[in-house]
């Protein structure tokens, strides 16, 4: 078991800027599967670091901006090679500080990998006149704390510009070594700071900077906004925002669906990774003849998976990652509950009561309507529909704006084709889970309310690192 010399480590992380490692109080960080057992520690960066950061990384700038872009992109070889020789201690990391499934801890090095060597590949292409901007803020989150990291993190530099990296709360022991095999790298020590910290100290500070080049940020929709505001108020109106935000993503299931394949893709849509993924199925709707029965298998399947610590290789679905959003899934199901709406439960059985274990569960919902937010967590709705109301689901996914993903299980190519033309939403999954993306086959990104574009891992995705202007 290549993971085995990692079971006990302890990491750290704090502020890096000039390759210089600050110190400073340290807060321990729990294992989200057993809150007893530290991970590591963190110390985070205060107002002065970002303000210093940004001055290291106005000063590298010109430099960096004037070397050959395929110089920039051989170091991002490096780094997707440091990754891979890697894979076991960021598995590892992923695991403990983050709650993920060895499966998931794998799959989500590979799209970090890929991450690399796709963007390395696009900046080979980019026409010699385009340049970077400067000082780019990128501002990532807990759930994909590696893979989203290290693609906005080197999207920007090998565009050309210099970047202060600022990770989520809760998950800046594997930014840390990420960053660390970034400098190992290549990546000169003056172009990269990584400042972990409050997002509403340290993040605030560096996007409300008039310094900033721009920003690259995936989180919540609030905090986009707050972010849109921040730099507004800079003055500087030539910094982009490149923001990637929430989504309530639905998946049509009719009757000519093969059941026992829409099953498997419901349970992997909705509960892998806990339902923590921006991707991840909120609401099935079924057609009413087929309901009973897709519901009676879906609640056997769903009673086989294993909850518990992603440790152990034959879990399926780990813990939440924090006490706060263990908080709010389980308020919406109590409040389900109490009003007659539980349609089934993983009993969790003896998953540790020490990790943050919420039970998989699906709870019934008259429309998409009385859905009210993004419920970040293993919950599924599920909603019936009529044969005749198709274009009614459609229409009803498109008002709420916020299509990220949308499934579609169904063997009339014909209903396919018309679903896909109506529905306004950034990726759609036909006869498969509604699972991720392909860097460079299947850019992910949002429409309306989920995102500005243009997607990450596709073909438009560097330019908009080199290109002045508010978000598109
Ligand atoms: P989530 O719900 O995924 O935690 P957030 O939007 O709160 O989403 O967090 C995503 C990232 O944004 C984190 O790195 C967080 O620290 C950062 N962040 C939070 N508030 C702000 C802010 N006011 N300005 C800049 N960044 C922020």
């Amino acid at each position: 078991d290549g993971m085995a010399p990692f079971r006990d480590a302890r990491w750290t992380a704090a502020p890096v800027i000039a390759g210089e490692t600050l110190g400073g109080g340290e807060t321990l960080l729990a294992n989200p599967a057993d809150r007893t057992q530290a991970v590591g520690t963190v110390v985070s960066a205060d107002k002065a670091a970002a303000s210093r950061a940004l001055d290291v990384a106005m000063a590298a700038f010109p430099a960096w901006r004037d070397r050959p872009a395929a110089e920039r992109a051989a170091i991002l070889d490096r780094i997707a090679d440091l990754y891979e020789a890697n894979t076991f201690e960021l598995m590892a990391i992923l695991c403990r500080e983050a709650g993920k499934t060895r499966m998931d801890g794998v799959l989500e090095i590979r799209e970090a990998v890929d991450f690399c060597r796709f963007y390395a590949a696009e900046a080979r292409r980019l026409p010699p006149a385009s340049k970077g901007l400067g000082p780019f803020v990128c501002i990532s989150p807990w759930n994909f704390p590696l893979a989203i990291l290290t693609g906005q993190i080197v999207a920007a530099l090998v565009a050309g510009n210099t970047v202060v990296a600022k990770p989520a709360e809760q998950t800046p022991l594997v930014a840390a070594k990420a960053v660390a095999l970034m400098l190992e790298a290549g990546v000169p020590p003056d172009v990269l700071a990584l400042l972990p910290g409050d997002g509403a100290v340290v993040g605030a500070a560096l996007t409300g900077d008039p310094r900033a080049a721009g920003v690259c940020f995936t989180g919540s929709t609030d905090t986009a906004i707050l972010i849109d505001r921040a730099m507004a108020a800079t003055g500087s109106v030539r910094a982009p925002l490149i923001a990637e935000t929430g989504g309530l993503n639905a998946m049509i299931v009719d009757s000519t669906a093969l059941v026992e394949h829409a099953v498997r893709d419901i349970i992997a849509s909705s509960f892998q990774s806990a339902g923590q993924r921006c991707s991840a199925l909120r609401a099935v709707f079924v057609q009413s003849d087929i309901k009973d029965h897709l519901l009676a298998m879906l609640e056997g399947a769903a009673m086989e998976l294993r909850v518990g610590d992603p440790w152990d290789a034959a879990t399926d679905v780990g813990p939440v990652i924090d006490e706060e959003a263990r908080g709010v899934i389980e308020d919406h199901c109590r409040r389900f509950e109490g009003a007659g709406r539980l349609l089934f439960r993983h009993p969790l059985g003896d998953a540790a009561t020490t990790g943050l274990f919420v039970a998989p569960a699906a709870l019934a919902l008259d429309g998409f309507d009385a859905l009210e937010r993004e419920i970040f967590g293993p919950v599924l709705h599920v909603i019936p529909f009529e044969a005749d109301g198709i274009d009614q689901v459609v229409d009803a996914i498109n008002q709420r704006g916020y299509g990220l993903t949308l499934g579609i299980h169904s063997r009339l190519d014909d209903r396919v084709e018309a679903i896909c033309r109506r529905a306004r939403v950034g990726n759609i999954y036909v006869n498969r889970n509604q699972i991720g993306a392909v860097v460079g086959v299947q850019p992910f990104g949002g429409e309306g309310l989920s995102g500005t574009g243009p997607k990450a891992g596709g073909p438009h995705y560097l330019a908009r690192f080199t290109q002045p202007g508010p978000s598109a």
